[in-house]
């Protein structure tokens, strides 16, 4: 039975980062994906400037640019109680979150997996596709057996690492247990092509009526848009025009630049996800870490799960890289810094979502009377800089329940 220092089950962004870093830094590293191709599920494209400085810090952020990655300077926030045009004055520049990160970067995510996954292969690891996962043995020998190509191939490993996403059946083995919110609103995403007239490096989003929009150029006219809507609306991008449907619920007076997304071509699947939070209390047990969404998820709304990933992959193989012993002592520094992470972001997501994907007039009132108050107390918008900057940059104070009810009033 071969032996692996670490058996990674997962080849998306956080297990084939995790394998290419850990390969590079000289060991064996078995990484197991299921699919055969990198297909379009509507997963993450936009790393926030934090979590560039992550891609910087495990020295990935060079190949992510030469594949493609594309950067974003600019942020609109349009709303029906807001005038276009006073809206687009007051663009906000990106390139100030961190140090030496233009903004933003945006990379497809079928290209981002396949990119790293040839690099772990690249430096070392036996790096497998379309294999299925048949047992786990987690504790202090920890060993797996997956089939591939009709074959059953048994290994062990020091450590095995849950990289396999929401529905992880490494969690499950391992009987860390998942919390999870109340979902809140519908959130769709939709790739666009065609897209003429969108400038390439500006980012927006945009409430009005009953739809929230954002979206995020990819350069050459290619654009992710995600849509938001009211949890009773389960049905209102289904059958067979939705995606249509979808971008033409993108036309609003509040922001007429969007005329250039429903001009667009759907360029993938239209799919819907409820967005919440999900959190685990300690990401690993013995014989077992997990990173990424397998460690549990922030609401999509505020578009943070690579950075997350990147920062798990990052802590993580400091971890790992710095001491032989990588029992479940040794990784609680991991789970420490996870826990508040998560906990910071998840009241910066709830309140970014009561603000954004919440409608009727009672909402559209809570939006106005937030920008009029944000304008004169930025600390009212301080949320936006854990999104930008890093969960750990605002002061504690903004992620109480106080700060929330200052932010967008105390019956929210
Ligand atoms: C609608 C939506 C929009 C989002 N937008 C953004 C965004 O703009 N920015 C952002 O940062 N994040 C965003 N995210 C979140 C982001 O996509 C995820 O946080 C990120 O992809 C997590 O990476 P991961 O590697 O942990 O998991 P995944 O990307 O889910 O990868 C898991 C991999 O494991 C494989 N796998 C699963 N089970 C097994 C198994 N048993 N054996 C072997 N392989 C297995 C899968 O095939 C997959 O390749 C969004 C998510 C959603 C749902």
């Amino acid at each position: 039975m071969t032996t692996y220092d670490l058996a990674i089950v997962g080849g998306g962004i956080g297990g084939s980062a995790l394998a290419a870093v850990m390969a590079r830094q000289g060991r064996s590293v078995l990484l197991l994906e299921q699919s055969e191709t990198y297909v379009d599920r509507v997963r993450g494209e936009w790393i926030a400037p934090w979590g560039v400085v992550e891609t910087r810090r495990v020295g990935l952020y060079d190949l992510l640019r030469k594949v493609g990655g594309h950067h974003l300077s600019r942020h609109i926030t349009y709303d029906e109680s807001k005038d276009p045009a006073v809206a687009a004055s007051q663009a906000l520049p990106l390139g100030i979150f961190a140090p030496d990160v233009p903004g933003p970067l945006c990379l497809g995510h079928p290209l981002h997996c396949q990119t790293l996954f040839d690099a772990a292969r690249e430096a070392g690891a036996d790096a497998r596709r379309g294999v299925t996962v048949t047992a786990l043995t987690l504790g202090p020998s920890p060993a797996l057996a997956f089939e591939q190509d009709g074959e059953t191939v048994a290994v062990s490993a020091r450590l095995i690492v849950g990289a396999d996403g929401r529905t992880s059946q490494v969690r499950e083995a391992a009987g860390i247990a998942l919390h999870q919110d109340k979902p809140h609103h519908w959130f769709a995403g939709l790739l666009v092509d065609g897209v003429e007239g969108w400038a390439d490096d500006l980012q927006a989003i945009g409430t009005e009526d009953d739809f929230g929009f954002l979206a995020f150029p990819q350069g050459s006219g290619r654009v992710r848009v995600y849509g938001g809507y009211a949890l009773g609306e389960a049905k209102r991008f289904k059958g067979p025009d939705a995606a249509r449907r979808f971008l033409d619920a993108f036309a609003m007076r509040s922001s007429p630049e969007n005329r250039h997304l429903v001009a667009g071509r759907p360029a993938g699947p239209l799919y819907s996800y409820v967005n919440a939070d999900s959190w685990t209390d300690e990401p690993y047990a013995p014989g077992v870490v997990l990173v990424g969404d397998a460690a549990g998820w922030n609401d999509p709304i505020i578009g943070l799960g690579l950075s997350i990933t990147y920062r798990d992959v990052r802590l993580v193989s400091d971890l790992l890289k710095a001491s032989d012993d990588w029992t479940p002592a040794a990784l609680a520094p991991y789970g420490e810094e996870r826990r508040e992470r998560m906990r910071r972001l998840r009241a910066a997501a709830t309140l970014q979502a009561g603000l954004d994907m919440e409608f009727g007039e009672a909402a559209r009132e809570r939006r106005r009377r937030h920008f009029e108050r944000a304008a004169a107390d930025p600390i009212l918008g301080m949320h936006a800089v854990a999104v930008m900057a890093g969960p750990e940059v605002p002061p504690a104070e903004i992620f109480t329940q106080a700060h929330r009810d200052r932010a967008l009033g105390p019956e929210a």
